[in-house]
């Protein structure tokens, strides 16, 4: 493989953009390639390489490159009616509506610009309606680049996890390890009077995707109510993913009192969301008195494009396509393992998956799965699955980071450069993609 213009390309960038990129995780070594276009479920590069994708623009592109029919006319009409105005448009009730029709929790929302400003928003909001300041994490979960969750450490020792956050911030925030029960109650029993809100992605999607154990997330709605402390999922991975239009709170039962949700939600556009009661969202600005506000949210553009691309998903077999190519990508990679790299575990569920470098377990039979995944009954692989962001973290990052994905890059499947992120299939992907990729992870592990 030829990438003579990826490089010239990142030599022009790493002068004038910080680190060559405008997103962290892009930086893959020695270079990233750049992507000149994008072809259903494939990507092709500046050197005309082409890559079966499972990035997928790190989730919000459940149809792949190439939107459906619809979502092109909607974004055109919008994007040469405006684009946008400083006033509002019936798309945004229209896509609201919607919204809230599918989603357990959501009766009312505000739309923002991306998945950080939407948990900054519902943490300013939180801690606005309860009037307490802490907020409860889990360690290992990942809420995008905002002050009070980049944190380190654990409910006796916590510190932020990148310079320039004062300290100040993060005292205010307890991670806990996710499915520890025991954790939870002793950090209420302790906090519970200044605890604003528990913070949680249903599914641990930022840590090699670890699900939540039988329970769990109910114990979470629980202590919450109890304390008087609002419980907030973190769907901009799971939203209109993991169990299709209802998100993972439909999926698993338990319904928050905030969501934020980002990525498909606007269709492949800039887009953040806060969902939840009427009581709690009207307390945003001018309702309320919780100051938000953005120049850009709303925009006509991505809320035309998330809406056909929501409503596409109400009326095609969009979620079980994607969920069955899934389930095959899961199957096979677990098959290839077993052969040739028993010390690995495949993860995930619905259209989300990845393989960890490690292995929790195997755990003694009496062990075996609790989590509320659906392939528990019939899955080989469960009592190896990872329970916690520190079982994950044993994992070989820096053998999947300059090896395996290197030769996945090399043998045309894009894979998520990084260990801890999840992989993605869409709705362009075929069985002869899956195929394909399975050669290929036979070839690289
Ligand atoms: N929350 C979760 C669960 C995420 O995975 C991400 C990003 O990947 C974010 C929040 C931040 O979203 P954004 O990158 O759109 O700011």
């Amino acid at each position: 493989m030829r990438h003579d213009e990826s490089r010239t390309l990142y030599d022009r960038a790493l002068s004038v953009l910080a680190g060559g990129v405008n997103s962290s995780v892009r930086a893959t070594k020695p270079y990233p390639f750049f992507v000149e276009r994008g072809d259903g479920a494939h990507v092709i590069d500046a050197d005309g390489n082409r890559y079966i994708d499972y990035v997928m623009g790190y989730g919000p592109l459940l149809y792949g490159h190439d939107a459906p029919e619809p979502v092109q006319a909607a974004v055109q009409k919008h994007a040469a009616a405006g684009p946008m105005y400083g006033a509002p448009t019936e798309i945004e009730v229209e896509h609201a509506e919607f919204v809230a029709r599918h989603v357990p929790s959501v009766e009312m929302i505000r739309f923002v610009n991306s998945g950080t400003e939407a948990t900054v928003s519902a943490v300013r909001l939180a801690r606005g309606v309860t009037g307490r300041d802490k907020i409860v994490v889990m360690q290992g979960g990942y809420h995008g680049a905002q002050e009070s969750t980049l944190v380190e450490g654990g409910p006796e020792s916590v510190h932020p996890s990148s310079p320039g956050i004062p300290s100040s911030f993060a005292e205010h925030t307890i991670p806990v390890p996710f499915n520890d029960t025991e954790t939870i109650h002793e950090v209420f029993e302790e906090h519970g009077e200044d605890i604003a809100g528990v913070l949680v992605e249903p599914i641990l999607a930022n840590m090699g995707i670890v699900h939540p154990v039988d329970g769990y997330l109910q114990t979470l709605r629980d202590v919450t109510e109890e304390y008087d402390s609002l419980l907030i999922f973190d769907e901009v991975i799971t939203g209109f993913r993991v169990g299709g239009l209802q998100c993972a709170q439909g999926k698993f039962g338990v319904t928050p009192d905030l969501t934020t949700f980002g990525k498909i939600i606007g269709g492949g556009f800039p887009v953040g969301a806060i969902g939840g009661t009427a009581e709690l969202v009207e307390q945003f600005t001018p309702g309320g008195d919780v100051f938000q506000s953005g120049t850009f949210s709303g925009h006509p553009v991505t809320m035309a494009a998330g809406h056909e691309y929501l409503k596409y998903a109400a009326e095609n077999d969009v979620y079980e396509h994607v969920n069955r190519l899934g389930e095959k990508l899961r199957t096979g990679i677990s098959d290839i393992l077993e052969d040739q790299a028993p010390e690995y575990t495949v993860v995930g569920t619905d259209s989300m998956f990845k393989t960890v470098f490690t292995r929790h377990g195997p755990a003694n039979r009496s062990d075996l799965c609790e989590s509320g995944c659906e392939q528990r009954e019939s899955c080989n692989r469960f009592d190896y699955c990872p329970k916690t962001a520190a079982d994950v973290a044993k994992a070989e990052t820096d053998r999947w980071e300059r090896v395996f994905w290197q030769e996945m890059k090399d043998r045309g499947v894009f894979l998520t450069a990084n260990q801890f992120e999840s992989q993605f299939v869409s709705y362009a992907h075929t069985d002869e993609d899956i195929e394909q990729t399975l050669e290929a992870y036979k070839e690289a592990l």
